[in-house]
């Protein structure tokens, strides 16, 4: 999921829409924003199934009148894929509102979510973002001080966007799993699940949000606190790998360039001679420019995306996603026929979609195909809100790098090494894993995993 927010900026509503749009790769399936009006204080909002444009128009922005706004853009996982899941989540609190937008996934919310429903709480929603509302709700303590403790209470990945009539509360994770960045423009504060979001409606960039830090934004201007102190950092490597956009930054590291220095680890590990380089777009154009640059082996354009189809990952079910390969691309005919193909994915997760793929080229005449992936086997689900299938869909938990190799039909198959994509990303030198969480290759979580949750996500 993406979240945008803006403080202290007229028309903010209008801002939240070209934000939230520049996100739009990290979710397609609805789309929300929340405005306080600072004339009076008052909360409206609007959410709906769907892209950014199709949720909004003008005149829906103009119902959200006012310099303040929260937003959400989220693809549905192992969660329910439904209007009440949509985010920003409001909710009615003391005497005013509450809303809430988050990108990632609290792991131990279904025994917090027990706990409470024991105790009388009622869910609105089957998404654990909920959870935080509740925990902020029942507590006796000022605003800040429940959302402090609350957010102690919970474990995961998460960049948060809480708002309510007066404050804006910003906060990321312990281990800063989640990308979440500040900017400024004028007198007022933007912040959004990527910088590419920042760039779009002209806000320049001041920093990264500090793993355990919290955000308190009002009349007075900005506060900065924590609930937490740092715990070892551990960015997401699947946003370096794959899913940020290739023209944001994530803790100062380009994508683009990150992504071009795990091609040219590739090819330093396993080079293999053949007549062109192509990558799987979008994610893996820049990694296969890296891999042709290191070798001389001219990249081509294999393969094509018609970029009028969603992500196919995005689509819930396993037919859909069938579906969605062959409406999403096609092999160029001209350019790999009697071609030796070196061709560049960045992960594989069940292999269908790779088998696929190697089999397009293969139709289009393609001689040899020879796959290199810019991440080590991705063997373990991810608990941190990024869509993974179950452990035994994975098809690395169970099988060798040979018998994928034969799954997915490919003449080679080759996975980065840990250490080649540790470097290529090139992180914080001193750091455990370079200040990366790499466990869904490792299976080394940063934080305790509840048994309970083999794999929530609440966007
Ligand atoms: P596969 O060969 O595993 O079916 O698909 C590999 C490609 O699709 C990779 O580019 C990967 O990023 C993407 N992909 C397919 N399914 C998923 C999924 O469930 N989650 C994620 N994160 N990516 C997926
Ligand atoms: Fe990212 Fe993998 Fe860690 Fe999940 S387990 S946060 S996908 S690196
Ligand atoms: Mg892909």
């Amino acid at each position: 999921c993406g979240v945008f927010g803006v403080f202290g900026i007229p028309n903010a509503s209008s801002m939240g829409y070209y934000g939230l749009h520049a996100l739009q790769h990290r979710g397609e399936e609805s789309s929300g924003m929340c405005s306080v009006d600072s004339k009076d204080g008052s909360f409206n909002y609007h959410r709906g199934m769907g892209l950014v444009k199709e949720v909004f128009d003008q005149e829906r922005l103009d119902g959200l009148p006012g310099d303040r706004i929260i937003g959400h853009v989220r693809y549905s996982t192992a969660g329910e894929s439904k209007l009440a899941n949509a985010q920003p989540l409001v909710f009615k609190y003391r005497d005013g509102d509450l809303a809430v937008a988050t990108n990632g996934n609290i792991v131990n919310a279904p025994s917090i979510r027990r706990e409470l429903e024991m105790q009388g709480s009622i869910f609105q929603t089957t998404s654990d973002t909920e959870v935080i509302a509740h925990l902020i709700a029942r507590s006796k303590k000022d605003f800040v001080s429940a959302a402090k403790e609350a957010l102690q209470r919970i474990i995961g990945g998460f960049a948060f966007l809480i708002m309510t009539n007066d404050k804006l509360l910003v906060a990321s994770d312990p281990h800063g799993l989640r990308p979440l960045v500040m900017g400024k423009l004028g007198g007022g504060y933007v912040f959004a699940s990527e910088t590419c979001a920042l760039e779009t409606c002209g806000a320049v960039y001041e920093r990264d949000v500090q793993p355990g830090e919290l955000l308190v934004l009002d009349r007075d201007g900005m506060f900065e606190d924590r609930y937490s102190p740092i715990e070892r950092r551990a960015t997401c490597a699947m946003e370096y790998i794959y899913f940020a956009r290739p023209d944001s930054d994530i803790n100062g590291i380009n994508l683009h360039s990150s992504r071009k220095r795990m091609g040219q680890k590739l090819a330093l590990e396993a080079f293999i001679d053949a007549d062109i380089v192509t990558g799987v777009p979008d994610s893996s154009i820049s990694a296969a420019i890296g891999y042709a640059e290191q070798t001389g082996i001219p990249y081509e354009l294999g393969l094509i995306k018609n970029k009028y189809t969603g992500r196919t990952f995005i689509q819930p079910s396993q037919e859909l996603r069938e579906k969605g390969v062959k409406m999403k691309l096609s092999a160029v005919r001209k350019v790999v026929e009697g071609k030796r193909v070196v061709m560049i994915d960045d992960s594989i997760v069940r292999g269908t979609t790779s088998l696929r793929i190697v089999n397009m080229l293969r139709e289009a005449g393609a001689t040899e195909v020879h796959v290199r992936i810019t991440s080590p086997p991705f063997a373990n689900p991810c608990y941190y809100g990024i869509d993974t299938p179950d452990r035994k869909e994975l098809i690395a938990s169970s099988k060798t790098v040979e018998e994928i190799r034969q799954a997915i039909n490919a003449d080679s198959l080759y996975f980065l090494s840990h250490e080649g994509l540790i470097d290529a990303v090139g992180g914080n030198d001193g750091a455990f894993n370079r200040g990366m969480c790499l466990a869904c290759f490792d299976n080394d979580y940063p934080t305790p995993i509840d048994p309970n949750s083999e794999k929530s996500c609440s966007c």
